[in-house]
């Protein structure tokens, strides 16, 4: 599990006039998500469980830089109180501690790279791009969903058959 990071210089620093001049004032954006790292689908079924995850509301799919998969849901930390500040701050876990300002996607500036190389907020977004990227592999999870419906209208015309 983790933070959504993206590559920044670490040396960088934000010289502040007053606190609420910290980025973080009134943002709490990272304490509204967890992000967990997932298995890349290689089989049709797992393409299948991608598509099943985006056909929910608040989950996206993303692909970082180093290429590793993951699921992140859209869920407000219980903590996090109604003015935006950690409510159990001297025993936050430790991805919260180690998570560092600097490094979050809000600092971005519009020259950097966005945090995840490929995101998917869709099931739509996804095949597009697996039509795109992997065409072979759109080809085939097609080929594999016809054929599961075909199965399941089969059960269902011999249901009513069975029935009537
Ligand atoms: S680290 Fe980034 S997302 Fe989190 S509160 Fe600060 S500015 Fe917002
Ligand atoms: S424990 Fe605190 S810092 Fe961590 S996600 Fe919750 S509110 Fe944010």
């Amino acid at each position: 599990m983790r933070k959504r990071l993206r590559t920044t210089d670490p040396t960088r620093t934000t010289p502040l006039a007053k606190q609420s001049d910290h980025p973080c004032f009134s943002c709490s954006q990272c304490c509204t998500y967890i992000a967990t790292q997932i298995d890349e689908p290689t089989t049709m079924r797992d393409y299948d469980h991608v598509s099943w995850y985006l056909h929910h509301q608040g989950i996206s799919v993303y692909i970082d830089w180093e290429g590793a998969w993951y699921l992140q849901i859209e869920t407000r930390c219980e903590h996090l109180t109604p003015h935006g500040l950690c409510g159990i701050y001297d025993q936050r876990p430790a991805i919260c501690k180690d998570f560092d300002w600097r490094d979050c996607e809000r600092q971005q500036t519009p020259d950097e790279d966005p945090p995840e190389k490929f995101l998917f907020r869709t099931s739509d977004e996804f095949f597009t791009w697996l039509q795109k990227r992997r065409p072979r592999t759109y080809a085939r999870y097609r080929d594999f969903l016809g054929r599961k419906h075909a199965e399941h209208n089969d059960e269902e015309l011999a249901r009513v058959e069975r029935a009537s």
